[in-house]
């Protein structure tokens, strides 16, 4: 099977966050059947929901994957909890050490009770468009739109992009 293109957005808000994502990043590479084909920077981003909490550290990743997507979702799975997530603990919006999320797969339309595929919020967060944007500007996604069309229309957020050389 043809390896497909996988975009994954990346957050973390607890511990050092910097380090965790550029380690999470890393570790996307190690999958098996998968390979890192490009990555934005680094964002920083106010939390969104009710709950107060710090800013989340951002980014997102490109990949190639052989593998199917529940087969990835297992493998994000784990590297989250390599990074001691607690699903068990854990409330939906609440601060967490990483959270990896699967925005879009190849041009699949995935809505499994585990798995749905482009993420359904994905529109909405400009910490997720904005480094999509970053790695593939001229992007256009069937039934949405262009990327800049989509960063257009979504809700304002406190957001920056970090440079790099002060990591
Ligand atoms: P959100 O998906 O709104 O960003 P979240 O990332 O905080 O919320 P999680 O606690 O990380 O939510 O995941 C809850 C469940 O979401 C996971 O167990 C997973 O099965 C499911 N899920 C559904 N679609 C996706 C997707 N596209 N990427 C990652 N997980 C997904
Ligand atoms: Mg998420
Ligand atoms: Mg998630």
């Amino acid at each position: 099977m043809p390896a497909e293109e996988v975009f994954i957005a990346l957050g973390s808000n607890i511990g050092d966050s910097v380090t965790i994502v550029e380690a999470a990043i890393r570790a996307l590479d190690n999958i098996t059947q998968c390979r890192l084909r490009g990555r934005s920077s680094l964002y920083r981003s106010a939390a969104l929901g009710d709950i107060p909490q710090d800013d989340y550290i951002n980014a997102v990743a490109r990949i190639d994957s052989g593998l199917e997507p529940l087969a990835l979702l297992l493998e994000l799975q784990a590297i989250e909890h390599a990074y001691y997530r607690n699903r068990d603990t854990e409330r939906r919006w609440a601060p967490r050490t990483l959270d990896l999320d699967i925005i879009l797969f190849g041009d699949r339309k995935i809505d499994d009770s585990h798995l749905v595929v482009p993420h359904p919020e994905f529109t909405q967060r400009r910490f997720v468009l904005e480094p999509m944007f970053e790695i593939d500007g001229d992007r256009f996604i069937a039934g949405y739109g262009s990327l800049s069309y989509l960063i257009d229309q979504a809700p304002a957020l406190a957001m920056e992009k970090l440079d790099r050389s002060h990591d």
